[in-house]
């Protein structure tokens, strides 16, 4: 009888305790970073908020460029500093994709993004001192010219400076994404920037949809146009683009990606690269990589990365051109 009983009381119990505990529900959780946006929108079944600011912070004391008290800017700076995980990761892909790109992506390339105006400063370049300043900057710029040695990064000039601007924000996104995991969301998209991971289903039970937007080289101010929407419930995505981040100055298109290799802003038709690999921040450094190496160049780096898909949109005769590698859909649904 009394067993009975509280059998009865457990089962009340137990009933009264499901309809207390809360129901998932798709939260959106946004603000800037590092010069950029975020957006991020997971179900679960409380806010996670504290947790993703948190680790944005520690993200940003670590590769902001736009932190001063970051490790990275104390590396820029000469400082005496000790690398983290997440700034030893970067270095690790860093390596990888200046490999992967025979030197086209570079992150020891800020001095000249600056110089060309893309960085804190604004343009100032004299176009008749032009080609004996890149030549002078040069003999700084090189990944070769610097290492990792037990948690120190070891210059051989002084003047080497770091620029993570093209792998944090895919970074960031994995981070983030890591996060949530752990928390044990299975449905959330992470966007930075416009760097994406995208897992499981959105609101409306849904795949992710993430856009590639349309380059627009003429119509300065215009709403942006998709060039395509796509459906994902596990990719992680980077898009680099020419089309949003230039200037022309002695009748010349300038745009924010510098050819290391040339120490000139990249001049070819790829006008945006979007890559998909197996991870945000290998995406993110790749699309940039994609943009300097030009389509044919890329198409063979994508090749050989093996784990990497890219879709190209460059301009042809007046008009745009998609141009996808041949395992992107498999990639996108893989
Ligand atoms: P976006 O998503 O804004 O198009 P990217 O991921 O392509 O940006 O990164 C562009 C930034 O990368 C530039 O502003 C500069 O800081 C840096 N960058 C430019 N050229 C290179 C290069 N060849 N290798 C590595 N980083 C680069
Ligand atoms: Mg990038």
């Amino acid at each position: 009888m009394i067993s009975a009983l509280l059998g009865i009381g457990l089962a009340a119990m137990l009933i009264w305790g499901m309809e207390n505990e809360p129901k998932p529900r798709y939260y959106h959780d946004a603000g800037d970073i590092f010069g950029t946006y975020y957006n991020i929108r997971y179900e679960a079944k409380s806010s996670i908020c504290d947790s993703i600011q948190a680790a944005l912070k520690a993200f940003d004391n670590s590769l902001s460029m736009f932190n001063p008290h970051s490790i990275l800017s104390a590396v820029n700076a000469n400082r005496d500093t000790t690398t983290d995980a997440a700034f030893e990761a970067m270095w690790a892909e860093a390596t990888r994709v200046y490999d992967l790109s025979n030197g086209a992506f570079d992150i020891t390339v800020g001095p000249l993004v600056n110089y060309w105006g893309f960085g804190t400063k604004k343009p100032t370049p004299d176009p008749f001192l032009k080609g004996r300043e890149v030549d002078s900057i040069r003999e700084f710029i090189g990944f070769e010219k610097v290492a990792l040695v037990d948690h120190k990064v070891v210059k051989q000039d002084s003047r080497v400076q770091l620029d993570a601007g093209a792998v944090a924000k895919g970074q960031a996104c994995d981070m983030i994404a890591a996060v949530l995991a752990r928390q044990g969301c299975e449905n959330y998209l992470v966007d930075i920037g416009g760097e994406v991971v995208a897992h499981g289903l959105n609101d409306k039970g849904e795949p992710w949809h993430v856009g590639i937007t349309k380059p627009n080289l003429n119509n300065e101010g215009a709403q942006e146009e998709l060039q395509e929407i796509l459906a994902v419930s596990d990719v992680k995505m980077a898009t680099s683009g020419n089309y949003r981040n230039y200037y022309y100055a002695d009748g010349e298109r300038r745009s924010h990606t510098i050819d290391p290799r040339t120490g000139y802003p990249v001049q070819h038709s790829v006008l945006s690269a979007t890559v998909v690999a197996s991870t945000c921040m290998r995406a993110d450094a790749m699309a940039t990589a994609c943009m300097v190496l030009g389509a044919e160049d890329a198409m063979d780096m994508i090749r050989r990365a093996e784990d990497a898909a890219c879709y190209l949109i460059v301009a042809q005769n007046d008009s745009l051109v998609v141009i996808k590698s041949p395992n992107w859909d498999e990639k996108l649904t893989k």
